[in-house]
């Protein structure tokens, strides 16, 4: 009821990367409910997060002044409980606060060398925060020591997207759907993880869509497919090579396509060669006439469309398996037309726009190497600061490996929770217990702040400025409801803050001013201004005039790689790091479930989203359980080599007979203690996907 508000406030959902539009509506300060508006990806949909997943802004948890490590803390590490932190830190001033990070961070660089402190910067955050980040650490600290979660999500995707494809974005939106005849979706659950999209993909298989699912877990969207293929964990490549095997036995390949928009297809060809059906089916578990009959159903429609999520990235082969979905869509001629495309569904609200914004050790914003000194030369100039370093940067796992080898002794991290996140986390908690200096920026005390020396009481998303840019190269406009509780700052004025004790000083006094700087190093932001977002709330990148609301398919008739062609590049069966064994023989998957947010932090401080999944638990087949003797509801212990955790069985037939399911939010049983830190060498992203378990009575 309009009369039992103040204000309503339009902004964007700060979970998952659909990206939808809301309209907060705020009343005594506080946003006391939330609806869909008609933003470009949800058309007034919303799911549960986002309707009900807003009340942690107001939580008594909320960090509300800076803090600081008390000399006489207990040991670094130790749980700090948010009601009763006294013990552990104490409160200060906002100078004082910075000026400690500053000294902290700064003395390192001077004694060390600026190698000595790498940035953790987070997808939650707005461009020009993680654009400010990145430039915080490669002004400040000469060096391209910085990551963020991008890489335990869709790094694989995107190196091998920009090995093929000249660009890691998704060359057509979700809502594209609307427009195809067929859809993969493989390793992803959009029911759960990208729910409104699901809604497009339910409707798209009323209006006779085929939809082919490809997981090695059960799902909600099954329901609505032609195929449901449940493959073996770890086997999407001999899976997918022997389609694409079919594709080229039946001559069902699409020549033209071929010929004008690609190169290396001999080879592709030859090296599918062996990937017979037959020969694959033991392997991926798959039938050879249902590999037959979904070649021929991807390959005979007039417009396909490929979406993958973290199931394809998070291998030691993701990016393998991301090569085979894209020579997949390229030898049918299903990329760059009306209902064609490839789509890898990003996570976080900003995961796109953080990349793009050059979050990442290996890229200037845009993409740009940071090993070309004319690119370098050019963001020196915009910066008007001297050369940094012109080699790659460490990645998130990299950077906590050198903290255990000693070459990293401080780190700032802004909206990141590595003591949760992190594949191996005993192996991450002690690099963060190792660091000298260690400055967290966040929204509340996470379990990576049980860590920290300084402690910077941050905005949530709903009680800032800035823009975020969704799965779908939307660059959105999000909008302060709410003030920040007590003294917490937004990030960007922050890192400001901060690089200015650190010697930087940029001058900005708000957001805005940062995106007319990231416009003079990113083409992709051409005819995409501040104002423009203001006033149409959302605007596709890319957009070729300032009318233009932007390109839902790029790639028609050119790709953005030297020559203009695409690329074919074969992948052969790698299996996974750790096989199951006589003491380990079940196999461990992780993910999120519908109800809650990565580590948990908000929406487990979410009222509702808490009340309807309160507890830790993981799913097992029925069967399982029974063997074991475990009733439905029961304590089970997991342990694999590198640890141990103890939680909630569920019966859950969408799980194969030796597989486990856990979601990674929960800190009492965090999942992330039993993961499997081996890394995919292009993309350098964790096996979160498979580990070899044990699963007992506990
Ligand atoms: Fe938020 Fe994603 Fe749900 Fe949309 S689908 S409301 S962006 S969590």
């Amino acid at each position: 009821d309009s009369k039992d508000i103040d204000s309503e406030v339009e902004s964007i959902c700060p979970f998952c990367g659909v990206g939808c539009q809301v309209s907060l509506k705020v009343k005594d300060g506080k946003v006391k409910y939330v609806d869909g508006i008609n933003g470009p990806a949800n058309e007034g949909r919303l799911c549960v997060k986002g309707r009900f997943g807003f009340d942690y802004i107001h939580h008594p948890h909320r960090l509300t002044k800076p803090l600081i490590r008390r000399e006489d803390a207990p040991a670094k590490g130790l749980n700090v409980d948010p009601e009763n932190w006294q013990e552990f830190f104490r409160e200060a001033s906002w100078d004082e606060a910075l000026d400690a990070a500053a000294n902290g961070l700064g003395g390192l660089r001077d004694t060390h060398g600026g190698t000595a402190v790498a940035g953790f910067g987070s997808a939650k955050c707005t461009n020009e925060e993680a654009y400010l980040f990145q430039r915080l650490i490669r002004e400040g600290f000469k060096h391209n020591n910085v990551d963020h979660c991008t890489r335990l999500c869709h790094a694989s995707s995107v190196s091998a997207l920009i090995e093929n494809v000249g660009s890691g974005a998704v060359t057509a939106t979700f809502n594209e759907i609307e427009n195809a005849d067929v859809a993969i979706v493989i390793g992803a659950n959009p029911v759960e993880n990208h729910p409104v999209a699901a809604t497009f993909f339910k409707q798209f298989t009323k209006r006779g869509g085929k939809l082919i699912i490809m997981d090695p877990r059960g799902q909600a969207l099954a329901r609505h497919a032609t195929h449901m293929l449940q493959f073996k964990p770890g086997a999407d490549v001999s899976m997918l090579n022997a389609i694409m095997h079919v594709i080229v036995e039946e001559g069902l390949f699409d020549t033209q396509y071929i010929q004008a928009m690609t190169e290396n297809w001999d080879e592709m060809r030859a090296r599918l060669k062996d990937f017979t059906p037959e020969k694959m089916e033991p392997i991926c578990g798959i039938p050879a006439d249902t590999l037959r009959a979904v070649a021929r159903d991807f390959a005979g429609a007039k417009a396909g469309m490929i979406f993958w999520g973290m199931g394809i990235s998070q291998h030691i082969h993701g990016t393998d398996n991301s090569r085979c979905l894209i020579s997949l869509a390229l030898m049918c001629g299903h990329v760059g037309r009306p209902g064609t495309g490839l789509h890898p569904l990003r996570g976080q609200n900003n995961v796109q726009g953080a990349s793009d914004a050059g979050l990442v050790p290996m890229f200037l914003p845009d993409y740009q190497s940071v090993t070309e000194d004319s690119i370098r030369n050019h963001f020196t100039e915009i910066w008007g600061s001297g050369d940094f370093s012109d080699q790659k940067g460490l990645t998130v796992t990299e950077i906590l490996d050198a903290v255990h080898e000693g070459h990293i002794k401080g780190m700032y991290i802004l909206g990141e929770n590595p003591a949760m996140s992190d594949p191996d986390l005993n192996h991450a908690r002690e690099a963060l217990a190792k660091l000298e200096h260690l400055v967290v920026q966040d929204i509340f005390l996470t379990e990576t702040a049980n860590y920290a020396d300084v402690i910077l009481p941050a905005a949530a998303f709903y009680e800032k400025s800035g823009t975020v840019t969704n799965t779908n190269r939307q660059v959105q406009m999000g909008r302060p409801a709410t003030q920040p509780p007590g003294e917490a700052r937004e990030d960007w004025e922050i890192t400001v803050a901060l690089a200015e004790r650190l010697g930087l000083n940029w001058g900005f006094t708000h957001p805005s001013q940062v995106f007319a700087e990231m416009k003079k190093g990113m083409k992709s932001l051409d005819n995409i201004t501040w104002e423009r977002l203001e006033r149409e709330n959302a605007v596709t990148y890319p957009s070729l005039s300032p009318e233009d609301p932007g390109q839902a398919i790029v790639f028609s008739d050119v790709f953005p790689r030297e020559g203009g062609r695409a690329r074919f590049t074969p992948a052969d069966v790698i299996p996974p790091d750790e096989l199951p064994d006589a003491e380990y023989p079940m196999v461990l998957t992780t993910g999120r479930q519908l109800e809650h947010w990565h580590t948990g932090s908000m929406t487990r401080r979410s009222k509702v989203l808490d009340a309807v999944e309160p507890e830790a638990n993981c799913s097992l087949h029925p069967r399982t359980l029974k063997m074991m003797g475990v009733e439905p509801g029961g304590m089970v212990r997991l342990i694999t080599r590198r640890g141990s955790i103890e939680l909630m069985a569920r019966a859950d037939r969408a799980v194969s007979e030796n597989m486990v399911f856990v979601p990674f939010a929960f800190v009492e049983a965090a999942a992330n203690v039993l993961t499997n830190p081996a890394l995919d060498p292009y993309g350098k992203i964790p096996e979160f996907k498979f580990a070899a378990v044990r699963v007992e009575p506990a």
